[in-house]
Parts: structure tokens; C-alpha cells; sequence
């Protein structure tokens, strides 16, 4: 693209986490269904159910540009969950199953935290303010459930792997 605007940058990444947050909010349930851990398994579905929201911020974010909520397939997200699917396939030990269940769950939530971190300060660059803040609430989330994720492993599902 000739004479590319940093707004057309910013379209391009929000389209790629708009199709990466629908691919997570139909693998999150999967994920559920396979932890054995129950503290595992309710912050999987608590996320899920942040994660409907956060699609939803996403389609606000799109409609403070006019543009239509439009997805482009997130190669990483997809690679990401292709890991997980793996996982999920091959570990038949069901506490090691958990820690690559968690492992999954981090590696997603940091694409998304870099994700947000970036679209959150290119929208503050571009003076959008209520984008800004959608996304910032967002990435507070993603941290959130990122730590809730180290706190479980920590806590118990490693140790129960070892
Ligand atoms: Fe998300
Ligand atoms: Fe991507
Ligand atoms: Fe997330
Ligand atoms: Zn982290």
C-alpha cells in the first residue's frame, strides 16, 4: 500500500485481533472441558465470558471508525490454538495436560497484551480517545487473566504435574 496511514495500520491490527478473539472464544470452551483442575477450568470460562465482551468492545471500536467489523485471519492466534489443540490431543496425563493448558492460555494472552498495548497507544496517538479506553479496559483484562493463570500454576497445577 502506497502513502499508508498510520490509521490504516491500526484498521489492519484491529481486524487481526477481531478474528483472533472470535478463534479464542470458541476454543476457550474446549480448553475448559479438558482442565481437570476446577480452579482451572472456572478461569477458563470466566475468561470466555470476558472474551464475548471483548468482541463486542472490538465491533464499538470499528463503529467509532465507520468501518465495518470485519475480520483477518490471525495467523498467530491460529498457530497458537493449532499448539493447543496438540496438547490437548497427545497429553494423556490429566495434571500435565493442565500445565500445557495453561501454557497455551499464557502464550495467547501475551500475543494479546501486546495486541491491545499497541492499538491502545496508536489510538492515543490518534487522538481517539474512546478507542482508547475500550482497549485499554481490554488489556487490563488480558493481564488479569494472564496472572490468574501464572497464579494457578504456581499454586498448585505444576506441582500436581511434577
Ligand atoms: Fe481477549
Ligand atoms: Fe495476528
Ligand atoms: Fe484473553
Ligand atoms: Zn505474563
Amino acid at each position: 500500500m502506497a502513502n499508508t496511514k498510520l490509521e490504516d495500520l491500526f484498521l489492519m491490527t484491529l481486524k487481526d485481533i477481531y478474528h483472533g478473539e472470535t478463534q479464542i472464544l470458541s476454543a476457550l470452551p474446549k480448553m475448559a472441558e479438558k482442565a481437570s483442575s476446577g480452579e482451572l477450568q472456572n478461569a477458563l470460562k470466566k475468561h470466555e465470558l470476558e472474551t464475548a465482551e471483548q468482541v463486542n468492545r472490538l465491533t464499538q471500536v470499528f463503529q467509532l471508525l465507520g468501518q465495518p467489523a470485519k475480520g483477518e485471519p490471525c495467523e498467530a492466534i491460529k498457530g497458537l490454538i493449532a499448539e493447543g489443540d496438540e496438547v490437548m490431543l497427545e497429553i494423556e496425563t490429566p495434571e500435565v495436560c493442565d500445565a500445557g493448558l495453561i501454557a497455551t492460555g499464557q502464550a495467547i494472552e501475551h500475543y494479546e497484551i501486546a495486541r491491545y498495548g499497541t492499538l491502545a497507544a496508536w489510538a492515543r496517538e490518534l487522538d481517539m480517545r474512546e478507542a482508547a479506553d475500550l482497549l485499554e479496559q481490554t488489556l487490563e483484562e488480558e493481564r488479569t487473566a494472564d496472572e490468574t493463570l501464572t497464579d494457578i500454576a504456581m499454586s498448585s497445577v505444576n506441582r500436581q504435574a511434577a
